[in-house]
């Protein structure tokens, strides 16, 4: 390693671990950083050192930029590495991070800065020739008749959405011209109490998609490779509870043509460190709808079917290096599943916190957990749900789905209530089995459409 001796790794749970587990790879010492109500967490005890940073509420602890700065300095890290969720998309962290000395493992903040104002990425990318929703291309003005004739132009229905906007929220479907001026006024009024920015903007409701991702990683040296895609349209509420690579039904071709795309695109918009573009994918059509700009939860399936450590090339970009790989490098093989295993009811959601009593991980080829849960650890209320991932890899889709039913079969969570039953009956169903449903299909098939 060139600049990266010491890792501080803001986050919890099992990023904080992944992400620990690759220092250890590249001989980096760590610090762990830590809630009141964390310091159980596997990370925190495996860590080189750790560091309380505040009470449970996310608030006063991992979202405390002075106080992770603070951690910083004491232990003298030389990087921040952010995982995702919490800090990981803010563009003023990584540029306190960088001006106070330490290296950020991510973006540079303008491009964070940018693909955080979905206005300003879909413009960024078309300018890239990355293909985008036909919409209104920029925020909309007041003017009604010009909203009512675009609207007729791209075709109804079409859907509003917040600039700002995040998490699933600050969007509303406009199924008719009547309803289109009251919906601009109340997707502006909750883009401006949600997110402070009432900017909205307007596309095309894409009724039937899927949502297919690329992944891409880009070095400082100006080189960018894709590493495929993953689809991710089994979801509910817009929270993705399954994802799985490649995408069915994709064709090389086509794999290669967006792929290429989006990495000539982090080549033009001077992109640095992992990154992925997501798109709703209809009739074998593209089309962008936003940026993430750090590692994300699936990412074990691509480094499943392509042998590549994301997380690795993340910490080595941040020291400076080039990318170990060039894109003719980078050959896909098997299919891999991964489960979201969530600490909740699996017929109502409602989150289940507590004690687990017993636990049994699955294993054997092919089967990967990811998770920092143990027998006796006792999951906080304070945080997101997912307490794991468990990912499954063959030579086949349906060799993988075989796996994971085995591994569903085979794990053990007592004490709190899991959604491992959901994840069986996904396992289970025939038409998941079958291949590229589209994003509605999950919730069709819980009986939760309306
Ligand atoms: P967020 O940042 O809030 O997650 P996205 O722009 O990523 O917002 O959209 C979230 C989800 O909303 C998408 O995964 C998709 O289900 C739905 N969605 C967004 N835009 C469209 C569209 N133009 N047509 C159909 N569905 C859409």
């Amino acid at each position: 390693m060139n600049k990266i001796k010491k890792i501080l790794i803001a986050n919890r749970g099992e990023i904080a671990l992944r992400i620990l587990r690759a220092c250890k790879e590249l001989d980096i010492k760590t610090v762990a950083v830590y809630s009141t109500s964390d310091k159980d967490l596997k990370h925190v005890r495996l860590a080189d050192e750790a560091v309380c940073i505040g009470p449970p509420p996310s608030t006063q602890s991992y979202l405390n930029i002075p106080a992770l700065i603070s951690a910083a300095e004491v232990t003298h890290a030389d990087a921040i590495h952010p995982g995702y969720g919490f800090l990981s998309e803010s563009a003023d962290f990584a540029q306190r991070v960088e001006e106070s000395g330490f290296i950020f493992i991510g973006p540079r903040a303008e491009n964070i800065r940018v693909m955080g104002d979905k206005v300003a990425a879909i413009e960024a990318m078309q300018k890239s020739g990355v293909p985008c929703v036909p919409g209104s291309d920029g925020g909309l003005d007041d003017d009604h008749p010009t909203n009512i004739a675009l609207a007729n132009k791209i075709g109804f229905p079409i859907i509003i959405k917040a600039s700002g906007g995040g998490g699933g929220r600050g969007m509303r479907v406009v199924e008719k011209e009547a309803d289109l001026l009251n919906s601009i006024e109340l997707t502006k009024t909750e883009a401006e109490s949600f997110f402070g920015n009432p900017e909205v903007y307007m596309e095309k409701f894409l009724t039937t998609p899927r949502h297919v991702e690329i992944q891409v990683l880009a070095d400082e040296h100006g080189d960018a490779v894709h590493l495929g895609e993953r689809d991710c349209s089994m979801q509910r509420r817009h929270q993705k509870v399954v994802e799985e690579a490649p995408a069915p039904g994709l064709s090389q071709e086509l794999r290669n043509k967006i792929g290429t795309v989006c990495a000539e695109a982090c080549k033009a918009i001077n992109y640095r460190g992992a990154g992925t573009f997501e798109f709703l994918f209809e009739n074998d059509e593209f089309y962008f709808i936003e940026m993430n700009t750090r590692v994300q939860v699936e990412h074990p399936i691509t480094e499943l079917i392509t042998s590549f450590d994301i997380v690795r090339e993340q910490i080595l970009i941040a020291d400076g290096q080039k990318l170990s790989v060039s894109q003719e490098d980078v050959v896909f093989k098997g299919h891999a599943v991964e489960c979201r295993i969530n600490a909740e009811d699996p017929i109502n959601f409602m989150p289940s916190p507590g004690k687990i009593t017993q636990y049994h991980a699955p294993g054997g080829l092919g089967v990967r957990v990811d998770s920092h849960i143990y027998n006796g650890y006792n999951v906080p209320p304070h945080y997101d749900s997912m307490i794991g991932k468990l990912i499954t890899f063959a030579d086949t889709r349906i060799g993988a789905i075989i796996k994971m039913q085995n591994a569903l079969d085979e794990m053990v969570i007592d004490g709190i209530k899991t959604n491992i039953p959901l994840q069986r009956r996904i396992m289970n169903d025939e038409t998941f089995q079958k291949g590229g449903m589209n994003i509605h299909y999950l919730e069709k098939m819980l009986g939760e459409s309306h």
